[in-house]
């Protein structure tokens, strides 16, 4: 498979320079040239397979020989190494667990297959040292620290918006140490990616440092996240309905990896975009027009995007057709007063503690099956309730158990370096190879 750049000014390149650049040189996104089909006998014969085995066959095409098929394998089934629970809410809806993984959100799955494709390319003779630079708005940083921890040759540079990630993110991001450095910036997510894009398009890097990227801008990040779209449906299959799924939606990546497998032939039947205040892509799909704003502070603020960096391969897999687009996917837009009622309602009806982003998602969706009651509604719970516990214990009066994973890295010390602007970051990335 060849990727080119989606602004069309650089040169096709296999997937392994797409995984280690991260951004063209243009500094357009990387977009496969095709969209494999899977062959009908795939979806007939899913049963038969593991989730493991189900994934590889969704990715292979993608990785073509970059990666040995062996190896491929492996990093597969050691990306998979949780659980992905669908939990039952009502009759046709139900809650798809993403957060199992070690850092307890979906970011967990394209974090560990990327570090792990970029592990085997590090061994390959003629890779280079790479730098990983990322901007998080909370669940990133954990996730990429956790699945890049310790891994040779390649260093981690997070940073990330001082006072609003949740005490739990803080720490998931910041006691590492070894490989992975925490920078905390005093701004809000969109200071922090802007430094980020402007770091990938400075020239003083070049010779010095090699910079990628780890958010789902990178394509080993953006189309793992199939994963679980893929092993759900196998759950699914039997009862012949119509499927929908939600997916509360920042950056995008994780909603636009679900088209790509409907594109694949995966029998999904619509998709949902469902965002808090920060709904550019909700008016897009409304008016047709797409006018990204500033991001504003909600509670699921892992979806304070005003501008989503996936948006445009979304475009690009409707071919830019807005009619085909809204075919597929819906958009709905939610207040956090109106997200804290979801969650109190979904722990009334069910006793099931939601966080606030897949309280997003379940709004989305039943605003959907309103009108579509005949289908079968998934919602992607993207973080466990502890990541936002002060939120959750608030709104629906309860305490929750915290989990080993939390109790552990709660007591390790916070190591962060505080910045201020672009100047600052790149003194701090020039200082660490002069
Ligand atoms: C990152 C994140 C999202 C948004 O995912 P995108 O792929 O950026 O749309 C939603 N919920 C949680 C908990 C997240 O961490």
């Amino acid at each position: 498979m060849k990727y080119y750049s989606l602004n069309f000014n650089s040169k096709e390149v296999s997937f392994l320079e797409a995984v280690v650049n991260g951004l063209a040189p243009d500094r357009g996104l990387y977009f496969p040239k095709e969209i494999p089909k899977l062959p009908e006998s795939f979806f007939a014969n899913i049963q038969d397979l593991n989730d493991a085995e189900i994934a590889y066959e969704a990715i292979a095409p993608f990785v073509g020989d970059a990666i040995p098929s062996d190896i491929l394998k492996n990093i597969v089934s050691d990306t998979l190494n949780f659980e992905f629970p669908l939990v039952p809410i009502t009759d046709n809806v139900s809650s798809l667990e993403l957060f199992h993984g070690p850092t307890m959100a979906f970011k967990d799955v394209g974090a560990r297959f990327m570090a792990r494709c970029l592990a085997y390319f590090n061994s390959l003779e003629t890779a280079k040292k790479v730098t990983i630079l990322v901007a998080t708005s909370g669940d990133t940083g954990g996730a990429v620290a956790d699945g890049f921890y310790d891994v040779e040759g390649i260093d981690v540079v997070i940073l990330y918006p001082k006072g609003k990630v949740s005490p739990i993110q803080e720490k998931q991001l910041t006691t590492h140490g070894k490989n992975i450095t925490a920078l905390e910036v005093d701004g809000v997510f969109d200071d922090c990616q802007d430094m980020v894009k402007t770091a990938f398009i400075d020239p003083e890097y070049e010779d010095k440092i090699r910079l990628t990227s780890a958010n789902s801008i990178n394509i080993a990040r953006w189309l793992s996240q199939m994963f679980y779209y893929f092993i759900t449906y196998k759950k699914l299959a039997a009862q012949s309905k119509p499927i929908v799924f939600s997916v509360p939606s920042g950056n995008f990546g994780n909603l636009c990896a679900g088209l790509v497998a409907k594109l694949m032939g995966l029998p999904i039947n619509h998709f949902i975009a469902s965002t808090n205040v920060n709904d550019t892509v909700p008016r897009f799909l409304e008016t047709g027009t797409y006018d990204p704003l500033k991001s504003v502070p909600t509670i699921s603020n892992a979806m304070d995007v005003g501008e989503p960096s996936n948006f445009i391969r979304i475009q690009k897999l409707f071919n830019n057709d807005f009619q085909k687009l809204k075919k597929v996917m819906s958009g709905f837009r939610f207040t956090d007063s109106e997200t804290k009622k979801a969650m109190k309602s979904i722990f009334e009806i069910s006793d099931y503690i939601s966080d606030p982003h897949g309280a997003v998602g379940y709004l989305g969706l039943q605003e959907f099956l309103e009108e579509h009651p005949d289908h079968l509604g998934v919602f992607l719970e993207t973080a466990h309730p502890i990541k936002f516990a002060e939120i959750v214990e608030k709104t629906l009066k309860i305490e929750l158990p915290i989990p080993q994973q939390i109790k552990s890295i709660m007591k390790k010390e916070k190591k962060s370096t505080p910045i201020q602007d672009y100047a600052d970051l790149k003194a701090f990335l020039l200082d660490r190879v002069s």
